[in-house]
């Protein structure tokens, strides 16, 4: 996969593209990541990339010139093609304004061959970029930032480790938090002591066994998998329940799921 980062601090990625798994899926080939210098396509003495609102209002917007000639410089296949699927390709602009940048998002980019992303700055961009050179708008969360560069790296991180040999055991991408049940059952995990299935991954313990008087709890120690796949669930389900309960509308609750949540909200109080 190709990323293309367009910006006007591109020193901003020298540090968080180079380290563990984005750093090394560049290293095996598997991903090449591109920033590009928005100043370096304008065209008077400042390099001046934004200006003041239309209208009146607070602060700068940034340009629409910059960004149309950068984007045309990488010759990517057509608008069209692009948001009617004929090219795996995606221009993505970088708003609080977008859709929720979320796991199934990182899934779909993370099959594409080339992905551009538009770091805005300021109070925003143009709005025509949004209407007519990207292919959609993504926030990484409902908090306003000062520019799209930490949303753009929070993105190239979360595709990269999804892309097929960037992290050494495969399957256990597929087990994670947030991740599909579909995807869970592909990695052939329903049945193991691991998967997360659509809920928050279950808790994770390593040595020592006793630490400070605080001890791993003895089900993992047993070696009796069956019953650690029914820890796990429970703790994940208990997890879900108390931090994302929004998570279970998505979710297959199989009957024991349905009885071990049930047992959570009487315990807890909680309303079914
Ligand atoms: N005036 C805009 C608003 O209220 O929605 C905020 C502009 S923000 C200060 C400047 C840039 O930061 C945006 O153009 C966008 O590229 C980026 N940005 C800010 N918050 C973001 C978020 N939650 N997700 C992705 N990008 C964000």
């Amino acid at each position: 996969m190709k990323a293309d980062i367009l910006t006007i601090f591109p020193g901003f990625f020298s540090g968080p593209l180079d380290h563990g798994i984005t750093r090394r899926a560049c290293e095996m080939g598997l991903a090449k990541i591109e920033v590009h210098d928005l100043r370096q396509f304008t065209h008077d003495k400042h390099r001046t990339v934004d200006d003041r609102p239309f209208g009146g209002g607070e602060g700068m917007v940034l340009k629409p010139e910059p960004l149309f000639e950068c984007l045309e410089s990488l010759h990517l296949a057509s608008r069209e093609d692009r948001v009617a699927g004929r090219a795996k390709q995606s221009v993505v602009l970088l708003s609080a304004q977008g859709q929720r940048f979320t796991q199934p998002v990182a899934a779909e980019l993370a099959a594409l061959d080339r992905i551009v992303l538009v770091c805005g700055r300021y109070e925003g961009v143009d709005e025509r970029v949004a209407d007519f050179l990207a292919d959609r708008e993504l926030s990484i969360g409902d908090y306003v930032l000062s520019g799209g560069e930490l949303a753009a790296a929070v993105i190239i991180e979360a595709v990269t480790r999804l892309l097929p040999g960037a992290v050494g055991n495969e399957a256990s991408t597929r087990q994670e938090s947030f991740t599909a049940q579909v995807e869970t059952e592909a990695a052939g995990a329903a049945d193991s002591t691991c998967g997360s299935g659509g809920l928050l991954d279950y808790p994770h313990y390593t040595r020592p066994a006793d630490f400070r008087g605080m001890p791993v709890p003895e089900v993992l120690i047993n070696g009796n998998h069956q019953e650690i796949r029914r820890w796990r669930r429970q703790r994940a389900l208990e997890k879900t329940l108390r931090n994302r309960p929004d998570l279970l509308e998505g979710v297959a609750l199989s009957d024991e799921d349905a009885k071990i949540l049930a047992r959570i909200k009487r315990d807890r109080g909680v309303g079914c």
